[in-house]
C-alpha cells in the first residue's frame, strides 16, 4: 500500500476529475481537521489526520464527488475530538455536516460478540437508508483501517478483518459498489484466512503468468477485427479477477483449470446495439463454448450489473472470457448505487436513483432485529446470493439461494402463500421443500379450500418473509383457540 499523499497530492486529484470543485474548501476541512486532531496519534504511532487524509485519498483515487472527500476529512472530527457538529455546520455547511453526523452516529464499535454485531448492522442500515454518501465515507474509512493492521494485537485484526468481510463487503455487494467489496475482501483476505490466502496466491500467480499473455494475443486479433468492422472501442484491456473472489470460485469449482474468467477480456462500446454486434463478431472469429453466454443486458444482475458475457476458445487452444458493455454500465459494475457521486474515466456522472432494496432493508431492521435469529434471516435475505426465478408471464423474481416454491409464494402475495398447494418448475410437479434453481419457472398451484400454511413448512422456507407469514398465521390460530376456549369454559 502505497503512503498516502499531502493535502496538496489530494487537491491536484480532485481538480483531475472535477475541474469545478471547490478546492479552497478541501484545504479549510484539512486545516480544520488537522487543528482538531493536534496531539492525537494513531496506534501506529502515526499523527491522527493521516488517517481522514488516506480515507480522503482512497476516495479520490476512486474519483469520488468532491463534497464527499471533504466530509471524509472531518469524518472522525465529532467523535474524537471536543469540536461539535454545529461547528462543522457553520464552517462547512449542512450538506457536509450531514454527512459528518451520519458517520458520527455510525460510531466507533462499542460492543462486544453478538450484540455488537447486531447493533453494527442496523447502524450500518439505517446510515445507508439514509444517506448512501455516509456508507461511501464508511468503506473507505474501514479500507484505511485495513491497511494499518499491522499496528494492533492479532486477535483485533483478526476480527476487523472478519467484520469487514462478512458485514462490510456483502454489503458493498448489494449495493453494486464492486469497487469497495473487491477492496475490502483483498484487504482482509490474508488476516482472516491466512493459510488459504497463502495457497491461493501462489496459484493465482502461476496462472495469471500464463493467461496474461494468452489474452494479450487475443486482444489484438479482436481489437483489428472491431476495428475494421466500423465499431468504436472507447476502451479494450484485460482485468484479472481479484484474489478473494478468485479464492470464492475455487472453493466452487475445486479446480483451478475450471475457472476461465481469472483474465476477462473488458471491451466498452457506445451502445448496447454495439454491445450485441460486438458479441457477434467474437463469436465469428472464435468458438464459444456452450452455456457461457451470458446476457445480463436483458436480465441484470439483482445489484443492477448489466454487460454481456461469452467464454470461447482461442486458436491457441486456451479460453478466454469476453465482457462486453457501454461506458455506463461500466460505471454502474464497479459503483452501483454510489454512481451519481462518482466521475467516471470520461469525466461524466449518472443521474441519482431511488435503491428500493435499502427501504425495506431499513423497514425490517425497525421491526425485528432485536432478536438474533431474525438477524439471520435478514442476512440470508439480502446479503446471501440471490437466484433469479421466473414466472411463467416471464417477471423475474430475485431469491436468496435454497429457496422454495413457498418462499417464491410467499413472495407474490400473503394469500398466495397461505393457499398454496403444489408448485410446477419448468413443467414438472415438484415438492415445496425443493430448493430452486437459478432460471427456474414456476407456477405456484393454490387450493382456495385450504385452510392455511403448515407448520413444516418452517423446517425448509429460507426468506424471513416466509417465516413471518407463517409464523403470524399459527399465532393467530393460536389466538383463535384460546379465545374460544375460554368462552366454552365460561359457558360451563
Ligand atoms: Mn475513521
Amino acid at each position: 500500500m502505497a503512503t498516502a499523499g499531502t493535502i496538496q497530492d489530494l487537491i491536484e486529484k480532485v481538480k483531475a476529475y472535477d475541474p469545478k470543485a471547490e478546492t479552497d474548501m478541501l484545504q479549510l476541512a484539512y486545516d480544520f481537521a488537522n487543528n482538531a486532531h493536534a496531539g492525537q496519534l494513531r496506534k501506529s504511532g502515526e499523527p491522527y489526520i493521516f488517517h481522514p487524509l488516506a480515507t480522503a485519498h482512497i476516495l479520490a483515487d476512486m474519483r469520488i464527488d468532491p463534497a464527499i472527500v471533504i466530509a471524509a476529512l472531518l469524518h472522525d472530527v465529532p467523535e474524537d475530538t471536543d469540536i461539535s457538529l454545529d461547528e462543522i455546520k457553520k464552517n462547512f455547511g449542512s450538506e457536509i455536516s450531514l454527512m459528518v453526523k451520519g458517520i458520527t452516529k455510525l460510531g466507533k464499535l462499542k460492543y462486544r460478540g453478538v450484540e455488537r454485531y447486531i447493533e453494527n448492522l442496523r447502524k450500518m442500515f439505517v446510515a445507508m437508508a439514509e444517506d448512501i454518501r455516509v456508507m461511501i465515507i464508511k468503506f473507505a474509512d474501514r479500507i484505511h483501517n485495513l491497511t494499518t493492521l499491522e499496528a494492533l494485537p492479532s486477535p483485533k485484526r483478526y476480527r476487523i478483518a472478519l467484520e469487514s468481510i462478512e458485514i462490510y463487503a456483502p454489503i458493498a455487494n448489494r449495493l453494486g459498489m464492486d469497487e469497495f467489496k473487491g477492496k475490502l475482501e483483498d484487504l482482509s483476505f490474508q488476516h482472516v484466512y491466512p493459510k488459504e490466502y497463502q495457497k491461493t496466491k501462489q496459484i493465482y500467480e502461476e496462472k495469471l503468468r500464463g493467461e496474461l499473455n494468452v489474452a494479450k494475443h487475443i486482444l489484438e486479433v479482436t481489437e483489428k477485427e472491431l476495428k475494421s468492422s466500423g465499431i468504436h472501442i472507447i476502451d479494450f484491456r484485460g482485468r484479472n479477477k481479484r484474489i478473494y473472489s478468485y479464492y470464492q470460485k475455487l472453493l466452487r469449482k475445486g479446480d483451478p483449470d475450471k475457472i476461465y474468467d481469472l483474465v476477462a477480456l473488458r471491451v466498452i462500446v457506445p451502445t448496447i446495439a454495439d454491445c450485441y454486434a460486438t458479441l457477434g463478431l467474437i463469436h465469428k472469429l472464435w468458438k464459444p463454448l456452450k452455456g457461457r453466454i451470458k446476457d445480463f443486458i436483458a436480465q441484470p444482475k439483482p445489484n443492477g450489473y448489466q454487460s454481456l458475457h461469452t467464454t470461447v476458445f482461442t486458436d491457441t487452444g486456451g479460453i478466454v472470457e469476453f465482457q462486453i458493455r457501454t461506458p455506463e454500465m461500466q460505471q454502474e459494475s464497479e459503483f452501483g448505487a454510489a454512481a451519481h457521486w462518482h466521475y467516471d474515466e470520461w469525466g461524466s456522472r449518472r443521474p441519482n436513483k431511488e435503491i428500493k432494496w435499502v427501504q425495506e432493508l431499513a423497514e425490517i431492521q425497525r421491526d425485528i432485529l432485536n432478536k438474533l435469529s431474525d438477524l439471520e434471516e435478514i442476512k440470508v435475505d439480502f446479503l446471501q446470493n440471490r437466484i433469479f426465478i421466473f414466472t411463467p408471464k416471464g417477471d423475474v423474481i430475485d431469491l436468496p439461494e435454497g429457496a422454495t416454491p413457498v418462499d417464491f409464494a410467499y413472495h407474490i402475495h400473503t394469500d398466495v402463500g397461505d393457499k398454496c398447494n403444489g408448485a410446477i418448475v419448468n413443467e414438472q410437479m415438484i415438492s415445496l421443500d425443493t430448493p430452486l434453481k437459478n432460471g427456474d419457472v414456476i407456477e405456484i398451484i393454490t387450493d382456495k379450500n385450504r385452510k392455511g400454511p403448515s407448520r413444516d413448512w418452517l423446517k425448509f422456507v429460507k426468506t424471513h418473509t416466509a417465516k413471518m407469514h407463517i409464523r403470524n398465521y399459527l399465532k393467530d390460530q393460536k389466538g383463535i383457540t384460546d379465545w374460544f376456549k375460554t368462552v366454552v369454559t365460561r359457558k360451563k
